[in-house]
């Protein structure tokens, strides 16, 4: 059958032929003018009642508003649409592309062009956070037996958590942070994510951890409450030591309970949190001493006292000494191995 429109060539699909169907039909049309909105603080672009994540820039989100608008075909299928800023005045976008889809097994092109017209309005996460909103309190204390570089580490850990998960939720951010006697004080723009954190904190650091709410206000009906994470360190982490009268305890592990393990008997035992932190406590640098290995078998080793450079005979209790140093403890005098 010869094709309805041109009577030239066979049919291929709607009763004309492959170039007629190439001539007829737009699979995928655009609108001269297009209206979008988008936040000019995270780049959110409105989408019926939402707000939709664009990465990149605001060019990227007028791109992404042509993209929403183009109008395609229904029988078009597998469309591979590329559009691209050519020039833009203000907010005003002029965009063009191309578009290649399949259309009842025909691979159809058609460029594209239209005009973007971006109006700029922050969306209420970006006003939120602009609004020094919060929900909860995260309350850091104890910080006096952590190093410079162990507080930056936490501070930074709280920081970079916030920041990943506000990507996938936006609602979770830190809109103030100050410093205050003896501590940190983290503003938060949500509160289950703050109680996890503080909950996490504590989990690791050990020490103590007290929960309150106290009622704010009433929004539609509903009471509105602040929440305070207290999180207090013991004073301490993994590797510091405790000082209990003739005894000096390595933290080996902070959990329900600090594991410590004695230097002197090199024996475990559990304390509890409010215990151990009411012990006088040394860091690891102020303790730890490498000691010069002199000669050693399975069970003994012989290494040379820092001080008094005198051969002094310590028991392995199952550590296989490597290299030329092995690690000690100096304390008052008197060598371990820690
Ligand atoms: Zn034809
Ligand atoms: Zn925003």
């Amino acid at each position: 059958m010869l094709c309805l429109r041109c009577g030239k060539r066979e049919q291929f699909a709607d009763n004309i032929c492959e170039q007629c169907l190439m001539d007829t039909v737009h699979p995928v049309k655009t609108q001269p003018v297009v209206h979008g909105t988008v936040c000019p603080t995270c780049n959110r672009i409105l989408k019926g009642r939402s707000w939709d994540e664009c990465a990149g820039e605001v060019s990227d989100a007028a791109c992404q508003v042509a993209l929403l608008s183009l109008i395609k075909h229904e029988d078009i299928r597998f469309p591979e649409i590329e559009l691209s800023v050519d020039n833009y005045s203000g907010n005003v976008f002029r965009i063009s592309g191309h578009a290649r889809s399949n259309y009842k097994g025909v691979f159809l092109e058609n460029d594209l062009s239209t005009e973007v017209r971006l109006s700029l309005a922050q969306c209420p996460f970006c006003s939120k956070r602009s609004g020094n909103y919060f929900e909860a309190i995260l309350q850091i204390r104890g910080l006096e037996g952590l190093s410079e570089d162990e507080i930056e580490k936490l501070l930074n850990h709280i920081n970079d958590s916030t920041e990943k998960i506000h990507l996938k939720d936006p609602n979770v951010f830190i809109s103030r942070f100050e410093k205050v006697r003896g501590g940190y004080d983290f503003y938060m723009g949500e509160n289950s994510f703050t109680k996890q954190m503080a909950q996490k904190l504590h989990d690791t650091y050990g020490g103590e951890a007290k929960w309150s709410s106290s009622l704010f206000g009433r929004k539609g009906g509903r009471d509105i409450y602040r929440h305070t994470y207290l999180v207090r360190l013991p004073g301490f982490v993994v590797g510091d030591y405790l000082i209990r009268e003739e005894d000096t305890l390595k933290v080996i592990k902070i959990a329900r309970r600090i594991m410590v393990r004695s230097l002197k008997t090199s024996r475990d035992e559990a304390l509890d949190h409010a215990v151990a932190m009411e012990m006088r406590k040394m860091k690891k640098n102020e303790i730890e001493v490498d000691l010069v290995i002199i000669s050693h078998d399975d069970t003994e080793i012989q290494v040379l006292h820092p001080t008094t450079f005198v051969t002094t005979v310590l028991l392995l209790e199952g550590r296989k000494p490597e290299g030329e140093t092995i690690k000690g403890a100096l304390i008052e005098g008197d060598l371990y191995l820690v």
